[in-house]
């Protein structure tokens, strides 16, 4: 389970968690979890973009690994 933080949160404000179904953009593999933001972040249009943004590009841990192997060699 991942749940990943989108913006700024400060310490005293609320969150807001979203259910998300978020695949591996490389291998498919989907990933439960959600995303979190900040009560007033998540009622911008900023938010939207970067949220969909996220799922855009988002990779799993093991993809992420060998996206970052394949730069150390080069
Ligand atoms: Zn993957």
């Amino acid at each position: 389970m991942q749940v990943m933080i989108i913006g700024k949160i400060s310490d005293n404000e609320k969150k807001i968690k979203f259910d998300a179904n978020i695949h591996c953009t490389n291998c498919g593999k989907q990933v439960p979890g959600g995303i979190k933001a900040g009560e007033q972040y998540s009622k911008t249009n900023e938010f939207k973009i970067e949220f969909e943004e996220f799922l855009k590009k988002y990779l799993c841990g093991i993809c992420r690994d060998k996206k970052r192997l394949g730069k150390t060699k080069n």
